[in-house]
């Protein structure tokens, strides 16, 4: 195969049957996964950073929720698992995909005969390459943000999805100014009546850790270090990654929280650059700080740094150069309902990816730990299926979106339309809340039930996830389905 640019013989040539790009959960679990089911076969994973990330640990908490550790680890683990997985780790920096063949940014060409890409996303933040700003995406990113955090008495959080919350609840010894662009907090995941609910958790001490939550646990392995010029291409970190930082600020407070609410970033300034503009003249009560931000309803605040937690970009680029992909509105790969790109042989998982089928009445894609492991492997079972030309229908656990996280230190649940999307006014919603203990939202659609917020230790996950997925008539039950004095477990059994 002539490539362009290339000076074909000096170049290390490798041929897998199957090649899978990426170490974090989707890309692991889809390497490990053909490894395991074509044993003869040599299955190459290709990354960028040094350690992969292995799911240990898989409980079925219930039909379709799930929880799992998730251990970062030297790739020779892997290796010994599975003899015939080989893990490669240079970054990918062209695909020929009429040609099949990936190159590395060592130099190396890698052919397949089928590709899965796991390249995961990256943050989108609100200014590039700026010293004053940063986002949080793997173990580096996050040490930079811990060694900032020390030094700091007041920081400005940019965001209103997990990572932010998450952030703003963690952080102590230091003020968070906390900018979102809605009218309540966590509105990715949840409406106002949740937030009402959890905003007092803000304003008090934080409790001590307390028991142990069911979640994803992940832990790090600091003795080893990403190679130079790989640093920004780690894995996502995931649930649970400031367990092993410390998330303090210079002074003596526990939480400080302000909202500012219904606004954006307008501008930032260097302290240099503001101490010359007129702003400063009119708000000469804002203090020295070494960056500020102007906010779009009209206010400034200085701080030491800003964290962007504005979402993410999936890192689909190096794949484009010459091939037609088709990509979904977030500049995700879009596949089809069997994972498929829209360019032959190329298949992509996790963050990278936009789901391009038509989805079940209550999926939605949310580029999640658990979404990530799922496509990872119902990829390589597509890979299979198709390679040794087999019928596969769509994974169940696309059926109904669920997802187990903590927020401000309470168990959350989510299933279905939790947030009634796409229901537009045809629903209506049932709230049942105990302040500090729990909040049960159902959204009904039809008198059916088609998504729930559980916060706190409610026990309904199971009930309520039936109920979803048998589309049972509930109409006559009214309110009386969120009576506490009912027990509903019995009731539905
Ligand atoms: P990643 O884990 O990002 O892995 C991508 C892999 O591709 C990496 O190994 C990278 O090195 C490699 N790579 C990238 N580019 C190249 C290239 N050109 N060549 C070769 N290799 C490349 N999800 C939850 O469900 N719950 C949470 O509480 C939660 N919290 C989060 C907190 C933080 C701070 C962050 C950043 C994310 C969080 N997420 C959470 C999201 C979750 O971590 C991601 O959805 C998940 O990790 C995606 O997995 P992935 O395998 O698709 O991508």
């Amino acid at each position: 195969v002539e490539l362009s640019g290339m000076a074909g013989s000096s170049l290390a040539e490798k041929h897998f049957r199957f090649v899978v790009v990426g170490g974090g959960i989707s890309g692991v679990t889809c390497a490990e996964q053909l490894a395991f089911q074509f044993p003869k076969e040599e299955v190459a994973l290709l990354t960028a950073a040094p350690l992969v990330k292995t799911v240990t640990n898989l409980r079925q908490v219930s039909k379709t929720l799930e929880d799992f550790d998730v251990e970062e680890q030297p790739s020779s683990i892997l290796e010994e698992k599975y003899p015939n997985l080989k893990v490669i780790h240079s970054a990918v920096r062209v695909l020929h995909a009429k040609q099949h063949v990936l190159q590395t940014e060592d130099g190396h060409n890698v052919h397949y005969e089928k590709l899965c890409v796991c390249t995961g996303a990256r943050p989108k933040l609100v200014i590039e390459e700026n010293p004053h700003v940063l986002g949080i995406r793997d173990t580096d990113s996050a040490q930079d943000f811990q060694k900032k955090l020390s030094k700091a008495r007041r920081m400005i959080v940019i965001g209103n999805g997990g990572i932010a919350l998450e952030l703003v609840y963690e952080v102590e010894g230091c003020e968070v100014i906390w900018v979102i662009k809605d009218k309540a907090i966590g509105n990715t995941f949840f409406d106002a009546g949740a937030a009402q609910f959890l905003i007092p958790s803000l304003e008090v001490e934080k409790p001590e850790k307390l028991l142990p939550c069911k979640r994803t646990h992940y832990t790090t392995d600091r003795a080893a270090k990403p190679k130079a010029g790989s640093a920004d291409l780690g894995s996502a970190l995931g649930p649970d990654w400031h367990q092993d930082i410390s998330l303090r600020g210079a002074e003596e407070v526990s939480h400080n929280v302000h909202v500012e609410y219904e606004c954006e970033m307008e501008a930032i300034h260097s302290q240099q650059d503001f101490m010359q503009s007129p702003l400063y003249t009119q708000k000469t009560d804002l203090g020295v700080w070494p960056v500020y931000a102007q906010l779009t309803n009209g206010k400034v605040y200085g701080c030491d740094f800003i964290v962007s937690a504005t979402g993410v970009v999936p890192n689909s680029e190096p794949f484009l150069q010459g091939n037609s992909f088709e990509l979904a509105e977030d500049r995700g790969l879009r596949v089809d309902e069997h994972m498929r790109t829209s360019e032959p042989d190329v298949y992509a998982a996790g963050d990278v990816c936009s789901a391009g089928w038509e989805p079940s009445p209550l999926w939605q894609q949310m580029r999640l730990w658990t979404q990530a492991r799922q496509m990872g492997f119902y990829a390589a079972r597509c890979i299979a299926a198709h390679v040794l030309e087999e019928a596969i229908e769509l994974d169940f656990c696309f059926e109904l979106f669920s997802h187990i996280t903590k927020f401000f230190n309470y168990k959350v649940v989510l299933l279905g339309k939790f947030n009634a999307q796409g229901l537009g006014s045809d629903h209506e919603l049932l709230v049942r809340c105990t302040k500090g203990l729990e909040y049960v939202k159902v959204v009904l659609s039809r008198g059916r039930m088609v998504g729930a917020v559980l916060i706190g230790d409610t026990d309904l996950e199971e009930t309520f996830e039936n109920l979803i997925l048998n589309q049972m008539d509930l109409s006559s039950y009214g309110e009386e389905l969120l009576n506490p004095d009912i027990d509903i477990e019995d009731y539905f059994d």
